[in-house]
């Protein structure tokens, strides 16, 4: 039997909030383990754009954006379903604190990034507020350390591409990373996490399943759960009714099927929001994946019958809400006409070779319209694709309102609705199978103001914490702007540092 392993913090994951929660513990000069399943660090953070939703801080003033605390108040006061204003509070007090901490390092810079916010409601920035890291080239950092980050998406996923510059979730995972190792922080991977350790009520470690058997890494303070959500465990998603399937999932292979979330509900934690994701339509992959698309340029998406259901240029969670909203719209078709050479007119993470989409029957191509609706029975795909070119022409979506909002032309390279109206005219026409993807579930483990982990009671677990995906989201069922899913898991990691130190 190996010895035990022993640290002040062991923190569970190694995504945003994770390397957060890391990197300020082990600057205050607590002994701190990143322990992570796989044998990469980052997860779905590490396949993210970084942008973080971290209102009110210097990065934004630098910027001169209209953006404030008071502003995301506001905000957040107009979207938001019944609220845990303490927790609401406490995300809005420490956002700007928790930038100044990680700017306070050398390794870590931050900028703005204009990518606006997902509802028009009071408070909103225009352009929006989210920041990011900075990019870093892949020689300025230690080897170790480049060596660990978990590479972009569409080389993860499907081989391509290859970076020497890492931007958005990979240099925010790097640049936590490198602070980390720099300070003394160590590192373990493929340790799954599937137990706690626990001496009474407090929680002193974790369990860990590796390669050589079972190890324990025993916390001398506390063990931060920040393992993502359970949105690979497709036993789970049935159980709880998350909609989509662990198989269109974004989370990379391998990862969040939610043993630490199990674990800390065997040491009597409570459970919130359990049927809610980050959704988002996917682009069926032809291994049965679904990608991550948003930034519609032109064409419709249609259900079962061919008729659209909602503006295809909503925010990816909100259109994603829609699919799911009601039956026979998963899967959808997007239909596009042949204007951008028959590459998708989105942004799809990844799109994938449409020669195999064509084979694999993902992607069908006709053409004229009526084939296209023959072929995949979409009765009403001829009549859908003439009305909504009679929209185009008059720059007004009568049915759902495509391209009223800043966030419809944002992808679409302009202002103006005509900008997200093109006509589907240019023969030949495709269709692209659609599914309900996600970027992760987020219900799990209930939190308080400072990341404690809570019985259903209301009280603490001594020694428990959790933040990101592996805790009831802060925002509930809404996804409010981008960045939301970093700045929360971030927020709470470094409140949940704080505890720790006893500050
Ligand atoms: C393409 C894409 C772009 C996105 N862009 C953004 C964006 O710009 N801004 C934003 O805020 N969000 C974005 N998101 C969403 C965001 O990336 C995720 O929701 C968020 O990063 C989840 O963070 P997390 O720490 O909870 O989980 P993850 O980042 O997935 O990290 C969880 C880690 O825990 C590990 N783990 C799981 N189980 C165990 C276990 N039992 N033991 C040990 N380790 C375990 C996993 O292997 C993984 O490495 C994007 C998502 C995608 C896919």
């Amino acid at each position: 039997m190996p010895e035990a392993q022993v640290f002040d913090v062991v923190v569970v994951g190694s995504g945003g909030g994770a390397m957060t929660a890391a990197h300020l513990a082990q600057k205050r000069g607590l002994r701190t383990v990143v322990v992570e399943k796989t044998d990469k660090l980052g997860g779905t953070s590490a396949y993210s754009g970084g942008a973080c939703w971290l209102p009110g801080s210097d990065v934004q003033q630098r910027a001169g954006i209209a953006d404030s605390t008071e502003s995301a108040r506001t905000y957040l006061g107009a979207i938001l379903d019944h609220p845990d204003r303490d927790k609401i509070e406490a995300f809005l007090l420490q956002a700007p604190r928790v930038v100044a901490a990680l700017e306070e390092d050398p390794a870590l810079v931050f900028e703005w990034l204009p990518f606006p916010e997902y509802f028009d409601a009071p408070g909103r920035v225009s352009w929006g507020r989210s920041i990011q890291p900075t990019n870093v080239r892949r020689d300025e950092l230690p080897a170790e350390v480049a060596g660990l980050v978990r590479p972009p998406v569409e080389r993860d996923r499907a081989g391509e591409g290859g970076r020497n510059t890492l931007s958005g979730g990979q240099a925010l995972i790097a640049r936590l990373l490198w602070a980390f190792v720099r300070d003394g922080g160590t590192v373990l991977t493929s340790h799954c996490v599937d137990g706690l350790l626990r001496e009474g009520e407090r929680v002193v470690g974790v369990r860990a399943r590796t390669g050589d058997g079972v190890v324990e890494v025993h916390a001398l303070r506390g063990v931060v759960i920040a393992a993502g959500g359970f949105e690979r465990n497709q036993a789970w998603r049935s159980e709880h009714g998350v909609p989509g399937d662990a198989a269109w999932s974004m989370a990379p292979a391998g990862t969040n099927a939610g043993e630490p979330i199990a674990a800390a509900v065997e040491a009597g934690a409570a459970t919130d929001l359990l049927d809610q994701g980050w959704f988002c339509p996917g682009l069926e992959q032809p291994d049965g994946g679904g990608s991550f698309t948003l930034g519609f340029r032109s064409g419709v998406m249609v259900d079962h019958e061919g008729r659209r259901y909602a503006n295809e240029c909503l925010p990816y969670d909100r259109f994603g809400r829609a699919m799911a909203a009601a039956p026979g719209r998963i899967p959808s078709w997007f239909v596009f006409d042949s204007r951008e050479g028959g590459r998708l007119p989105a942004i799809a993470m990844p799109e994938g070779d449409p020669a195999e989409h064509l084979a694999a029957g993902t992607w069908v191509r006709g053409d004229s319209l009526q084939e296209l609706a023959d072929r995949l029975d979409l009765p009403a795909l001829p009549e859908t694709v003439e009305r909504f070119n009679g929209f185009a022409e008059k720059g007004l979506d009568e049915d759902f309102g495509r391209g009223s909002d800043e966030y419809d032309t944002f992808f679409a390279g302009g202002d103006g609705p005509d900008k997200a109206l093109v006509p589907v005219d240019q023969p030949p026409f495709y269709a692209a199978r659609f599914v309900l993807s996600d970027l992760g579930t987020k219900g799990g483990l209930v939190t308080d103001a400072h990341a404690r982990v809570l019985r259903s009671d209301g009280s603490a677990i001594p020694g428990l914490y959790a933040t990101g995906n592996s805790s009831a989201s802060v925002v509930g069922a809404v996804y409010p702007g981008p960045g939301v899913p970093l700045g929360t898991a971030m927020v709470f990691a470094s409140l949940a540092a704080e505890d720790l130190a006893g500050s």
